[in-house]
Parts: structure tokens; sequence; C-alpha cells
């Protein structure tokens, strides 16, 4: 045959000018380009040969083979993948078929700057070799054919095809390096661009050895570990894909893997760590998941793929219906990976469901390292918040285990129709509050919480399957509705108490005016002498201590209310002063003491610590007589 010269379909030429002329930054994707072409051609022999073996003609060891030839300066990929025929070439290397590709190239502006924006959206596949090569050639045969051809452009808006020599089927595309590109001869550069890209395509990257004593290299680990079925891999294998991929030292919690079919089609596999990483609660901290297509590494960087609350997975999600050459704008709000995204949490929730049915005390493992993560997801995800919610595991005053609501409700009293909690920073503070006196003494049980996403969520979920959620440092503790252990339905020494503290509240009301918005006789309280509560409509005292160190209280505070215990010798001794007359300051002193000890019990600086200390020592010489 003749040589035959075809030209370009005009939005080829358009677009090989911008590439071949722009200042495009990042040439080396055009061997990334290239050797998924040769992988994908692999890939199709591959499917092809099910239905045809003869196709193979007896060779079905794939592979991509990269030579070098510094004489020439040529840069040489070859494949034994289906190849292409004359027309083969004709629509695929002169024409741009891909659909949404026209859109593409109506883009193009003729402005470089704007243009390889564009095109860094939508790829140019074999078209990047003219960023690199000011002469292409593509010799090819076609799996079961016979003749072979080559074409040949200086991708200057015309290219040849003509006869050529090809023993096997396959492609061997020839690169003419451009003086400014010759990097790529180097094996060292080519060495790093391929295991950058390419590590995981399913078939060996060989690089030629340049010279006779040498051997052939393969470039890449050529196993696309998660394209295996899951019942021929070991965990070790397993293993090691979560060292090499997550750069972590430790053994995967879970190892999720699985492939999903439908509408989208993709595959995960994803590792939640064994260990909590230093920085995950640091504000830098980005998604460790490596987004693929195809089996082609696109980035690691990218947030969309996984919510921030579970941005403790590692891993790989494979996407086949990505174009590969996706940018990062591309990545934003695109409707392909949100439904991967979505699906991805769901699977990852569905498996953390059965193994805390399963496995309790490892799921609890997992907790301590992650639950503060996973809470924020119980306000930040709407769709699976309540699922979140249902699968979280509390501390609470019912021993030393963890329980999720469920348990809770379990356990709940008679008549207990709100699930009571407490928060703060630290558990064993909590533990100890005052505020917790009159529900242990019930035994009415309240969920410990001592981690700061515990406040945002509760700032926004305020009851959990119908049962409201409480605070116990809010509002008046309706702990008489309650038959507690204790209880036998006989009225409390508080409630008797309660009428004879009348001169004392009374007292304490005027000395704490503009300090607290209340005083009153508390029914939470058995053992200490006051407490702080936060009246019913305003914010619970822990969270607005955390709004506040987050700088996000807006000179919002509010006054808290001081609660006394009518039980106590004190206040019994307070009240018979009061009764006598002439005590009135006594009193005052007494309840600005007792208002700085209550701060002090809920981990808060006091007003005037020099005053506090005076009043202290006075009442202590008065005490020692
Ligand atoms: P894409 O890979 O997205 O289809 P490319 O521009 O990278 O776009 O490639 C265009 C087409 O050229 C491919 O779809 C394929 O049909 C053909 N092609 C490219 N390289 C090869 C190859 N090594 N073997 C067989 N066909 C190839
Ligand atoms: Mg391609």
């Amino acid at each position: 045959m003749a040589e035959k010269t075809h030209e370009f379909q005009a939005e080829v030429a358009k677009l090989l000018h911008i590439v071949a002329h722009s200042l495009y930054s990042e040439t080396e994707i055009f061997l990334r380009e290239l050797v998924s072409n040769a992988s994908d051609a692999c890939d199709r022999l591959r499917y092809a040969a099910l239905t045809q073996p003869e196709l193979t003609e007896g060779d079905s060891d794939y592979k991509v083979v990269l030579t070098v030839d510094n004489g020439a300066k040529t840069l040489t990929i070859s494949d034994n993948g289906i190849g292409m025929s004359e027309q083969d070439m004709v629509d695929n290397l002169g024409t741009i078929a891909r659909s949404g590709t026209s859109n593409f190239v109506d883009q193009l502006t003729g402005d470089a700057a704007k243009d390889v924006s564009v095109i860094g959206q939508f790829g140019v596949g074999f078209y990047s070799s003219f960023m690199v090569a000011d002469k292409v050639e593509v010799i090819s045969r076609k799996a079961g054919e016979n003749a072979a051809y080559k074409w040949q452009s200086d991708g200057m808006g015309a290219y040849t095809i003509s006869d050529a020599d090809r023993d096997q089927r396959g492609t061997t595309i020839i690169l003419h390096m451009k003086k400014d590109a010759e990097e790529y001869l180097d094996p060292v550069r080519i060495r790093h661009v391929v295991r950058t890209y390419a590590d995981h395509i399913a078939l060996p990257v060989v690089l030629k050895a340049t010279e006779e004593d040498k051997e052939d290299e393969v470039l890449n680990t050529a196993s696309a570990l998660w394209t295996r079925p899951k019942s021929e891999i070991t965990e070790d294998q397993y293993k090691e894909f979560y060292h090499h991929t997550g750069q972590a030292y430790d053994s995967p919690w879970m190892t999720l893997h699985s492939k999903v079919e439908g509408t989208l089609e993709y595959t995960m596999l994803v590792f939640i760590p064994e260990s909590q990483p230093f920085d995950l609660f640091s504000p830098e901290r980005k998604s460790q998941l490596k987004l693929y297509v195809k089996r082609v590494f696109i980035t690691d960087e990218c947030d969309e793929l996984v919510p921030p609350y579970l941005r403790f997975l590692k891993g790989v999600v494979d996407s086949e219906d990505l174009p590969l050459n996706v940018s990062r704008e591309m990545l934003q709000n695109n409707p392909v990976l949100r439904k991967i995204r979505s699906g991805l949490v769901k699977k990852v929730i569905g498996e953390l469901e059965k193994r805390a049915k399963k496995d309790s005390e490892g799921f609890h493992k997992f907790w301590d390292a992650f639950g503060a993560v996973l809470k924020e997801g119980i306000y930040e995800d709407a769709e699976n918040g309540d699922r979140l919610l249902k699968l979280s595991v509390f501390k609470s005053t019912h021993g030393e285990n963890y329980s999720t609501l469920e348990d809770y409700m379990g356990r709940m009293k008679e008549g207990q129709d709100t699930i009571y909690y407490i928060t703060g920073d630290d558990m064993d503070a909590l533990r100890k509050s005052p505020q917790l006196e009159g529900f242990k003494a019930k035994g009415v049980e309240v969920l410990l919480l001592a981690d700061p996403v515990d406040s945002f969520w509760l700032s926004r979920i305020s009851e959990f399957e119908g049962k409201a959620l409480k605070s116990v440092t809010r509002g008046t503790a309706e702990l008489d509705k309650l038959d507690g252990d204790e209880g036998d339905g006989k009225k409390d020494d508080k409630d008797d108490a309660e009428g004879n503290l009348d001169l004392l509240v009374a007292a304490f009301k005027q000395a704490l005016e503009g300090r607290v918005k209340d005083v009153r006789i508390s029914k939470r309280l058995t053992e200490s002498p006051v407490c702080l509560v936060a009246d019913d409509g305003d914010m619970d005292i822990h969270l607005e201590r955390v709004l506040k160190a987050h700088k996000q209280l807006g000179g919002m505070e509010s006054q808290r209310i001081l609660e006394v215990n009518p039980g106590h010798p004190l206040m019994q001794k307070l009240q018979a002063k009061a009764e006598l007359g002439g005590a009135s300051d006594t009193l005052s002193e007494a309840a600005l003491l007792l208002l700085d000890q209550a701060f002090i019990v809920e981990g808060e600086a006091i007003n005037d610590p020099v005053e506090f200390s005076r009043r202290m020592a006075n009442f202590m010489a008065q005490g020692l007589g």
C-alpha cells in the first residue's frame, strides 16, 4: 500500500496545536496516558479472548515494554494488546470520538492559559504524545489479522498511514523526543513516572535493558491487588498493600474490599487503621484515600471521596466511570464521585454495625481510636447521622463499659422518658460531678460525655428514638417523678427540708444578685453543698465553655442558677443563723464562698481568688472558735 495522507479532524488539529505549543507543565503525564492505553488494549484483548481464545496466538503474557534509544533519541512504548487496524487508526488517532469531547474542543479558545486548564479537565490521551515528541510513529497489528500498519505524524495538521511489518499483534509507539523532553530518555526519570502513576497497573511495565549484559527491569508492582478476587488474596497481602498504600506500619483493624456493579462500577479496598494517627485532629489532615480510574492512579488528595468524619480511612477507590484525566476542579461536585462517596460511606457504616454486633470488644478498641471523629458525622451527615448515633457507644454511670443508646434505654427506670447525660472535658472529673449525685442515688443512669465533639452533636440533636436527650446540668432535675431503687413512695427528706431554707435562699439571692440567675433548692444534690446548673432555656454549661474556647460564643454568655443542697448540714446551720437574725454578713460571705466553690467544681476560673482565699481563711478561723 502506498502511503496515504490524512488530514486531522479540525478539532484534533486545534487540540494538537495547543498541546504542542502551550506551556503545559505536567508533560510527564504523556507516559501515564500511553501506558494506560497499552494496558487498556491488553484488557480489551483479555476480555475478547474470553470468547475467542485464538486471538492471543498463544501469548497471554500481557505486558508493556519501554525501550530507550539514546542514539535515535526515541522512547518506544510497546504492548501486546488488541492492536489497531487501518480503520481503527483513522478512527482513533485522527479524530475525537469520545463522547463529550466535542464540547471540550468547543471550549478551546486559542488562549494558551485558558486552554491548558480546559485540557487539564478533559485530558488529551494519546495526543499528549505531542507534548514531548515532535514525531510520533504508531506501528500496530490487530489481533486476529495479518496486516500491520504504520501511522505517523508530526502533529501539524496531517498524518500518514502505510504498510508495516510486525511479527506479533499489538501496538508500538515510537516517540521522537523533543530537545526539551530528553529527560524522559533517562531510566531514573522513567522509573519515577511509572511508579508514580502506574504502579498498580495490573500488568508489568518493563524497561528494556540498554546494554546486552543487563536484565530488563519491571518498573511497577504489576498487580492491582483490589482487582483480584477476595478469595485469592491473603491477609498478609492485604496488610502489605495497606502498608504500601497507606504508608502505615500498624495492621488494619478492618479491611473492606468490595466491588460495586450497577449504574456505577467501582471497587474499593479501604482500611481502618488499628491505631490513631498523630494528626487525626489536625485541621490540615487530608483524606488518605487514593482515587484510581481504571487502575490508573489519579490522586491521593481527593477530599470529595470521603466525608471528614471518615478521614481515618486509608486505601483505594477505583472507578470505571470517571474519565482518566479528571482534574481536581472536575472532582469537585462531580456526580459520579458523589455517588461513590455515598456508597462508600454506607458500606463502611454497615461494616461497622456488623462488627459492633459481632465483636463488641474489638469495636470498642476502634471506638477508643476513632469514635470521637466518627461522632462528627452525627451532625454533619444528614443522611446517615441517625445510624451513626445508633452505632455510637458511650461511657455512663452504669459501670466502666461502653453502652449504646439502646443499651441505655434498656436500663431506663419506670416512668423515665429522658436520656440523661453530662458533658465535660475529663472523664474522671465527670464521674464526680455533683449534678450526678441525685441521679446516682435514685439509680438513674447518666451518660458521661467527655469528647469535645459531644457538645456539638448534642446542640443539634435533642432526641433519640422518641426519648429526649437532656443534660443533668440544665433545668430542674425531675428526679421525684422517677421511682428509684430507694424510692419508696414516701416524701423525700429534701421536700421536708425545702420549706425550712427560705431565709437562707432569700439571703443568698440578695448576696449573689447580678452573679447568678437564681438560687434554688436542689433535687439533684445528695452530698455536695451546692452546684451550678443552666436554666432550661439557656445553653448547657459545658457547651458554652467549649464555644467560648473556640471564640464562637459572641458575648452570649448566660448566668447560671446556684442550687443548694437542703440535706447538707451547712445549709441547716446557715438557715438557723438566719432565723436568729443579725447574721446577714455571714450569710452573704457564705453565699460568695459557696458560689466560688461551685465554679471550681465546674472546672472554671473564679472571679477573685484573693477574695476567695480571704473568705475561706475567715470561715476556718471562725470554725476553730
Ligand atoms: P482514550 O484512551 O480515552 O480512549 P486516547 O486518546 O488515549 O483516548 O486513545 C484513543 C484511542 O486510540 C483509544 O480509545 C484506542 O482505541 C486507541 N489506542 C490508543 N493506544 C492504543 C494501543 N496501545 N493499542 C490499541 N489501541 C490504542
Ligand atoms: Mg487513553
